[in-house]
Protein backbone atom coordinates (compact mmCIF):
# COMPACT_ATOMS: atom_id res chain seq x y z
CA UNK A 1 0.00 0.00 0.00
CA UNK A 2 1.16 3.34 -0.77
CA UNK A 3 0.35 7.37 -0.78
CA UNK A 4 2.03 9.68 -3.20
CA UNK A 5 1.32 13.45 -3.74
CA UNK A 6 2.62 16.32 -6.23
CA UNK A 7 1.83 20.04 -6.34
CA UNK A 8 3.98 21.79 -9.56
CA UNK A 9 3.79 22.82 -12.81
CA UNK A 10 3.58 19.02 -14.55
CA UNK A 11 0.54 17.11 -15.39
CA UNK A 12 -0.27 15.99 -11.73
CA UNK A 13 -1.71 12.73 -13.30
CA UNK A 14 1.85 11.11 -14.50
CA UNK A 15 3.53 11.94 -11.95
CA UNK A 16 1.27 10.22 -9.66
CA UNK A 17 1.03 6.88 -11.99
CA UNK A 18 4.50 6.70 -11.62
CA UNK A 19 5.27 7.12 -7.93
CA UNK A 20 2.64 4.39 -7.29
CA UNK A 21 4.27 2.09 -9.75
CA UNK A 22 7.45 2.81 -7.81
CA UNK A 23 5.51 1.36 -4.96
CA UNK A 24 4.20 -1.03 -6.03
CA UNK A 25 6.44 -3.32 -4.54
CA UNK A 26 4.79 -2.89 -0.93
CA UNK A 27 1.62 -4.74 -2.00
CA UNK A 28 -2.15 -3.18 -3.00
CA UNK A 29 -5.03 -4.57 -3.92
CA UNK A 30 -6.88 -1.24 -5.33
CA UNK A 31 -5.80 2.10 -6.99
CA UNK A 32 -6.82 5.62 -6.62
CA UNK A 33 -6.53 9.00 -8.01
CA UNK A 34 -7.57 12.98 -7.24
CA UNK A 35 -6.50 15.54 -9.13
CA UNK A 36 -7.38 19.78 -8.76
CA UNK A 37 -8.44 22.08 -11.96
CA UNK A 38 -10.24 25.44 -11.52
CA UNK A 39 -11.33 24.02 -8.05
CA UNK A 40 -13.03 20.79 -9.33
CA UNK A 41 -12.02 17.39 -8.34
CA UNK A 42 -11.60 14.19 -10.21
CA UNK A 43 -10.89 11.36 -9.21
CA UNK A 44 -10.75 7.72 -10.64
CA UNK A 45 -10.31 4.65 -9.20
CA UNK A 46 -10.89 0.80 -8.88
CA UNK A 47 -9.62 -1.99 -7.75
CA UNK A 48 -7.35 -4.03 -9.50
CA UNK A 49 -3.38 -3.10 -10.75
CA UNK A 50 -2.29 -0.35 -11.91
CA UNK A 51 -1.04 -1.20 -15.47
CA UNK A 52 -4.61 -2.21 -16.47
CA UNK A 53 -6.07 0.26 -14.40
CA UNK A 54 -4.64 3.02 -15.71
CA UNK A 55 -6.04 2.30 -19.49
CA UNK A 56 -9.02 1.56 -18.55
CA UNK A 57 -9.59 4.58 -15.91
CA UNK A 58 -7.30 6.86 -18.27
CA UNK A 59 -5.91 7.50 -15.45
CA UNK A 60 -2.65 9.40 -17.38
CA UNK A 61 -5.59 11.63 -18.83
CA UNK A 62 -6.31 13.72 -15.64
CA UNK A 63 -6.33 17.52 -15.65
CA UNK A 64 -4.79 19.09 -13.22
CA UNK A 65 -0.82 20.57 -11.68
CA UNK A 66 -1.93 18.84 -8.10
CA UNK A 67 -3.24 15.93 -6.98
CA UNK A 68 -3.00 12.66 -4.49
CA UNK A 69 -2.33 8.85 -5.24
CA UNK A 70 -3.06 5.74 -3.48
CA UNK A 71 -3.00 2.10 -3.69
CA UNK A 72 -4.96 0.07 -1.14
CA UNK A 73 -4.06 -3.29 0.97
CA UNK A 74 -7.74 -3.31 2.00
CA UNK A 75 -8.53 -3.62 5.64
CA UNK A 76 -11.70 -2.36 6.34
CA UNK A 77 -14.51 -3.67 3.76
CA UNK A 78 -13.71 -5.92 0.76
CA UNK A 79 -11.24 -4.83 -2.24
CA UNK A 80 -14.35 -3.48 -4.45
CA UNK A 81 -14.25 0.15 -6.75
CA UNK A 82 -16.41 1.48 -4.42
CA UNK A 83 -14.06 0.88 -1.46
CA UNK A 84 -10.96 2.23 -3.10
CA UNK A 85 -9.63 5.58 -2.15
CA UNK A 86 -9.45 8.23 -2.23
CA UNK A 87 -12.77 8.81 -0.44
CA UNK A 88 -15.09 12.20 -0.09
CA UNK A 89 -16.96 14.01 2.33
CA UNK A 90 -20.84 14.54 1.35
CA UNK A 91 -19.83 17.76 -0.44
CA UNK A 92 -17.40 16.33 -3.02
CA UNK A 93 -14.95 19.33 -1.93
CA UNK A 94 -12.10 16.79 0.05
CA UNK A 95 -10.96 14.19 -0.29
CA UNK A 96 -8.82 11.44 1.56
CA UNK A 97 -6.65 8.63 0.46
CA UNK A 98 -5.44 6.90 3.76
CA UNK A 99 -3.23 4.07 4.34
CA UNK A 100 -3.23 2.16 7.94
CA UNK A 101 -6.71 1.61 10.55
CA UNK A 102 -8.86 4.24 11.96
CA UNK A 103 -9.50 2.26 15.39
CA UNK A 104 -12.64 4.11 16.62
CA UNK A 105 -13.94 4.47 13.59
CA UNK A 106 -17.27 2.84 14.16
CA UNK A 107 -18.33 5.45 16.63
CA UNK A 108 -17.31 8.35 14.80
CA UNK A 109 -19.42 6.71 11.62
CA UNK A 110 -22.28 6.51 14.10
CA UNK A 111 -21.83 9.74 15.33
CA UNK A 112 -21.89 11.15 11.44
CA UNK A 113 -24.74 9.69 10.20
CA UNK A 114 -27.14 10.45 13.45
CA UNK A 115 -26.28 13.57 12.08
CA UNK A 116 -27.26 12.82 8.79
CA UNK A 117 -24.04 11.99 7.03
CA UNK A 118 -24.45 9.61 3.98
CA UNK A 119 -21.45 6.95 3.55
CA UNK A 120 -20.76 5.27 0.00
CA UNK A 121 -18.01 3.01 1.19
CA UNK A 122 -17.47 0.21 4.01
CA UNK A 123 -14.12 1.50 4.52
CA UNK A 124 -12.85 3.15 8.17
CA UNK A 125 -10.90 6.00 5.80
CA UNK A 126 -14.29 7.60 4.59
CA UNK A 127 -15.35 8.81 8.04
CA UNK A 128 -12.21 11.39 7.79
CA UNK A 129 -13.22 12.93 4.79
CA UNK A 130 -16.79 13.61 6.70
CA UNK A 131 -15.05 14.50 9.82
CA UNK A 132 -13.69 17.38 8.19
CA UNK A 133 -16.69 18.52 6.78
CA UNK A 134 -18.16 18.57 9.57
CA UNK A 135 -15.60 20.57 11.64
CA UNK A 136 -15.65 23.41 8.92
CA UNK A 137 -19.00 24.35 10.15
CA UNK A 138 -17.43 25.51 13.40
CA UNK A 139 -13.87 26.43 12.14
CA UNK A 140 -13.55 29.08 9.27
CA UNK A 141 -10.01 28.03 8.48
CA UNK A 142 -9.59 24.47 7.10
CA UNK A 143 -6.29 23.86 8.90
CA UNK A 144 -7.97 24.48 12.18
CA UNK A 145 -10.81 21.89 11.18
CA UNK A 146 -8.10 19.91 10.12
CA UNK A 147 -6.43 19.51 13.34
CA UNK A 148 -9.16 19.43 15.56
CA UNK A 149 -11.07 16.54 13.12
CA UNK A 150 -7.48 14.45 13.08
CA UNK A 151 -6.96 14.82 17.00
CA UNK A 152 -10.75 12.57 17.21
CA UNK A 153 -9.10 9.83 15.21
CA UNK A 154 -7.07 6.71 16.85
CA UNK A 155 -5.14 4.36 15.40
CA UNK A 156 -2.51 4.39 12.36
CA UNK A 157 -2.74 6.71 9.31
CA UNK A 158 -0.50 8.64 7.26
CA UNK A 159 -2.75 10.48 5.29
CA UNK A 160 -3.33 12.71 2.13
CA UNK A 161 -6.01 15.25 1.65
CA UNK A 162 -7.15 17.90 -0.75
CA UNK A 163 -9.53 20.24 -0.87
CA UNK A 164 -11.24 22.23 -3.70
CA UNK A 165 -11.26 26.05 -1.72
CA UNK A 166 -8.07 25.61 -0.91
CA UNK A 167 -6.31 25.88 -4.30
CA UNK A 168 -2.68 26.14 -3.50
CA UNK A 169 -2.19 23.41 -0.94
CA UNK A 170 -1.93 19.80 -0.20
CA UNK A 171 -1.81 18.40 3.04
CA UNK A 172 -0.09 15.41 4.70
CA UNK A 173 -0.51 13.69 7.74
CA UNK A 174 1.81 10.97 9.98
CA UNK A 175 0.63 8.51 12.69
CA UNK A 176 2.29 5.26 12.81
CA UNK A 177 2.34 5.16 9.02
CA UNK A 178 5.20 6.04 7.38
CA UNK A 179 5.18 9.44 4.93
CA UNK A 180 7.96 11.76 3.45
CA UNK A 181 7.80 14.96 1.97
CA UNK A 182 10.41 15.70 -1.38
CA UNK A 183 11.43 18.77 -1.85
CA UNK A 184 11.72 20.43 -5.58
CA UNK A 185 12.07 23.39 -7.38
CA UNK A 186 8.97 24.62 -7.67
CA UNK A 187 7.52 21.72 -6.92
CA UNK A 188 6.54 19.19 -4.01
CA UNK A 189 6.32 15.85 -3.54
CA UNK A 190 5.31 13.67 -0.99
CA UNK A 191 5.31 10.00 -0.66
CA UNK A 192 5.19 6.29 1.83
CA UNK A 193 8.77 6.15 0.89
CA UNK A 194 11.69 8.32 -1.21
CA UNK A 195 11.63 5.69 -4.28
CA UNK A 196 8.45 7.52 -5.28
CA UNK A 197 9.91 10.59 -5.89
CA UNK A 198 13.52 9.81 -6.16
CA UNK A 199 13.73 10.53 -10.13
CA UNK A 200 12.45 14.07 -9.55
CA UNK A 201 13.98 15.16 -6.56
CA UNK A 202 16.65 13.93 -3.79
CA UNK A 203 15.81 16.45 -1.04
CA UNK A 204 13.89 14.60 1.81
CA UNK A 205 12.24 15.62 4.82
CA UNK A 206 10.89 12.76 7.24
CA UNK A 207 7.42 13.26 9.12
CA UNK A 208 7.08 11.89 13.14
CA UNK A 209 4.16 10.62 14.25
CA UNK A 210 1.50 13.13 15.41
CA UNK A 211 3.42 15.59 12.76
CA UNK A 212 1.27 17.19 10.08
CA UNK A 213 2.88 19.35 6.43
CA UNK A 214 1.18 21.87 4.66
CA UNK A 215 2.63 21.84 1.06
CA UNK A 216 2.45 24.59 -1.62
CA UNK A 217 4.59 24.12 -4.73
CA UNK A 218 7.19 26.47 -3.16
CA UNK A 219 7.17 25.37 0.11
CA UNK A 220 6.44 23.50 3.25
CA UNK A 221 6.04 23.81 6.90
CA UNK A 222 5.26 20.72 9.74
CA UNK A 223 3.60 21.31 12.52
CA UNK A 224 2.82 19.30 15.73
CA UNK A 225 -1.16 17.80 15.18
CA UNK A 226 -1.60 18.15 18.46
CA UNK A 227 -0.31 21.77 19.32
CA UNK A 228 -0.33 23.11 16.03
CA UNK A 229 3.20 24.42 16.29
CA UNK A 230 5.95 24.46 13.87
CA UNK A 231 8.80 21.67 13.85
CA UNK A 232 12.13 22.56 12.75
CA UNK A 233 12.79 19.82 10.36
CA UNK A 234 15.95 18.73 8.87
CA UNK A 235 16.78 17.99 4.70
CA UNK A 236 17.86 14.78 4.28
CA UNK A 237 19.72 14.57 0.95
CA UNK A 238 19.15 11.14 -0.24
CA UNK A 239 22.83 9.69 -1.88
CA UNK A 240 21.26 6.31 -3.53
CA UNK A 241 19.52 5.69 -6.15
N1 LIG B 1 -7.98 0.86 6.35
C1 LIG B 1 -8.07 1.45 5.04
C2 LIG B 1 -8.92 0.61 4.13
O1 LIG B 1 -9.16 -0.53 4.36
C3 LIG B 1 -6.68 1.69 4.42
C4 LIG B 1 -5.96 0.44 4.04
C5 LIG B 1 -4.54 0.70 3.53
O2 LIG B 1 -3.64 0.87 4.34
O3 LIG B 1 -4.36 0.74 2.30
O4 LIG B 1 -9.40 1.08 3.14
Amino acid sequence: CGIIGYIGERKACNVLVDGLKRLEYRGYDSVGIVTEEDGKLYIRKGAGKIDELKEKLGLLEMPGKRGIGHTRWATHGIPNDINAHPHTDCTGKIAVVHNGIIENYIELKDELLRKGHKFKSDTDTEIIAHLIEDALKDFNNFEDALRYALLRLKGSFALGIIYTHDREHLYFVRNESPLVLGIGHGEMFAASDIPAFLPYTNKAVFLDDGEYAVVTKDSFVVKDLKTGQVKEKKVHEINWT
